[in-house]
């Protein structure tokens, strides 16, 4: 694939004695929206988490390159500044800052003033409900609100990649509707993303291509239309 902006050849983790990722390769081309897909446990999260360098003490082997070279040695800190930009799951808001003061954050690299100000009111006329509450303490808001904050503070930095674990977690409908709705336009601007979900049919249906993964391994990939509409995967993970 030309053009890929993130390669995973041969990734394993192991905790201790337990293999969460046996030997995966997976690649994210320019402007794809990817998903991995897989059930509760399959090393999804762990697979990320190999990505941006936040694994605990464990083993991790196989190679993971970023736009050409090896992220091999990068800490987790250093990632935004190489225009990588995760949103976690369970979203990792700072909590004790307020909603204005997480999106400066998000910004840290840049040092745009008009810039940023304007990327903050884009941010606010697409999610409303953060500019109502512009001063308050991230940690009042509701679990769809800070998830709403924590793609906004992670697209402040203006990513070439941009890693979403689970977005729909523990969200209502509703908000999972909007949350899908911004994933699909960030893409559709241009910007990388991969996405780990749960909700298969929401993710294959934003995806341009997708993994399927099961007890570390990937077991599938494709077309996310094709997937949708394959019987395998409508019958393991589409509850058809
Ligand atoms: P989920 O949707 O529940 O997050 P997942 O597909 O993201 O699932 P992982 O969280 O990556 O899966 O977990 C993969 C395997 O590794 C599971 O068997 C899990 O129990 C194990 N695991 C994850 N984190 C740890 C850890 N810190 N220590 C030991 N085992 C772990």
């Amino acid at each position: 694939m030309s053009d890929t902006i993130l390669k995973v050849s041969g990734l394993k983790v192991a905790y201790g004695g337990i293999k969460a990722v046996k030997g995966i390769d997976l690649e994210v081309g320019k402007g794809e929206l990817v998903t991995l897909i897989g059930a509760n446990g399959a090393g999804k999260t762990t697979t990320l988490k190999a990505i941006t360098g936040t694994l605990p003490a464990c083993s991790v082997e196989g190679v993971i390159s970023y736009m050409g070279t090896p992220l091999t040695g990068v800490h987790s800190f250093q990632m935004v500044e190489k225009k990588l930009a995760m949103v976690p799951e369970g979203r990792g808001v700072f909590t004790r800052m307020t909603i204005h003061e997480n999106l400066l954050m998000g910004a840290y690299t840049r040092n745009d003033k008009a810039g940023i100000d304007a990327d903050i009111e884009k941010w606010f006329s697409v999610f409303p409900r953060l500019k109502e509450r512009a001063a308050a303490m991230a940690g009042t808001l509701s679990g769809g609100e800070q998830q709403m904050l924590a793609m906004a503070r992670a697209l402040m930095s203006h990513p070439n990649l941009l890693l979403l674990d689970e977005p729909s977690m523990g969200l209502s409908p509703i908000m999972v509707e909007k949350i899908f709705e911004v994933i699909r336009d960030v893409s559709k601007q241009g910007i990388t993303i991969l996405l780990v979900e749960q909700n298969a049919k929401l993710a294959l249906e934003a995806a341009h291509r997708g993994y399927v993964m099961d007890s570390g391994a990937i077991i599938m990939t494709g077309n996310a239309s094709d997937m949708l509409h394959d019987p395998r995967v409508q019958a393991a993970y589409l509850g058809e």
